[in-house]
């Protein structure tokens, strides 16, 4: 098969590789569709661990086409999403349903290989079922808009709560697209440059702010004044946080989703000590990708704004530029397979 392969930091190519077999408990996915993710930026420039040579992708939907134990065989034939959490299933992290604290934990697209392949192999305890009305693409996005899922429920964000979105990559916009469904109020996005707003704004979001254009503490004091109910860090950025922990009302919250690249930072401690403030980690999000398929397949939420740019393997040196550059009006490079 057909495979883009990282064989170390800032090397990779498109190789053809064996077919992989699926072990007892897995299932080999043919792809239909992989998204490029920023965090597999990450993964190209060596700044996350991973296994290499690695495939990458862990924003994928496809249909099963082998199995490795016959109790699985049901699944064959079927157009699926699924978890990438490689897992004991036994341990008390796993029988708890935190799973992703499992000692033996692994990730498909990190510490084994993923989606940007013509297959994958994955758990079959993972699998959701893909519904006909969501079409391929769309159910990539699944990974995502469960990191915006699992954000908003460690948030504790509710119904009638203000929310400002530090970043507007695809985390971010999910972060739109759920608030604003759950009936969060004067959403604010937040970039560097206002071409990375546009879709924010046509995605609903009632203001913007371009933080390299204008003056972030006095635009937010002006749209939350006494400071906002949910703030959401989708950048992991230092002057990022040190602004979301200042913006949070006394007793908010701030979420962290963005990755920090295992930097030091420096913030202000008395921010969050003196207004009360709940600084939740949202790096791990699990059992979200069943209720994300279904809010998708049930039209509550609809992502194909997202699918910006359709590429093929071949093509992956463009997709990546792509997903660095973020030209005027692109959310998502995704791998289709006919
Ligand atoms: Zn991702
Ligand atoms: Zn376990």
């Amino acid at each position: 098969m057909k495979a883009v392969q990282i064989q170390k930091p800032h090397e990779m190519s498109l190789i053809e590789t064996p077919i992989p077999t699926p072990p007892a408990g897995f299932v080999r996915v043919k792809v239909k569709a992989a998204a490029i993710c920023a965090t597999d930026l990450e993964v190209i420039d060596g700044n996350i661990p991973a296994n290499y040579p690695l495939i990458p992708g862990h924003e994928w939907s496809g249909i099963v086409d082998a199995v490795g134990s016959e109790e699985d065989a049901h699944w064959i034939g079927r157009a699926v999403i699924g978890s990438n959490d490689v897992v004991c299933c036994k341990c008390d992290a796993c029988r708890s349903g935190n799973w992703r604290y499992c000692k033996d934990f692994e990730e498909i697209g990190f510490r084994r290989n993923g989606a940007y392949a013509e297959y994958v192999i994955v758990p079959s305890y993972g699998l959701a079922e893909k519904p006909d009305n969501v079409p391929f693409e769309e159910a990539a996005l699944c990974e995502p808009l469960g990191v915006a899922l699992g954000t908003m429920e460690k948030a504790g964000a509710k119904f009638g709560d203000t929310l400002m979105i530090m970043g507007a990559g695809s985390i971010g916009l999910c972060m739109l697209a759920v608030g604003r469904t759950m009936g969060m109020r004067k959403i604010v996005v937040c970039a560097t440059s206002k071409k990375r707003l546009k879709i924010a704004e046509q995605m609903g979001a009632y203001a913007t702010i371009a933080t390299k254009e204008e003056d972030l503490m006095a635009k937010m004091a002006q749209y939350h004044p006494g400071g906002t109910d949910v703030i959401i860090d989708a950048t992991g950025i230092e002057e990022c946080l040190q602004s979301c922990f200042k913006l949070a009302r006394k007793g908010g919250c701030v979420a962290l989703a963005g990755y920090g690249r295992g930097k030091m930072m420096s913030i202000r401690v008395d921010d969050i000590h003196v207004n009360n403030l709940r600084v939740v980690g949202a790096g791990n999000n699990w059992n979200q990708h069943k209720k994300a398929i279904t809010l998708m397949a049930d039209g509550v939420i609809n992502l194909s704004a997202f699918v910006t740019n359709r590429i093929r393997l071949e093509d992956f040196e463009t997709g990546i530029s792509l997903a660095r550059t973020r030209p005027d009006g692109f959310v998502k490079a995704i791998f289709v397979h006919e």
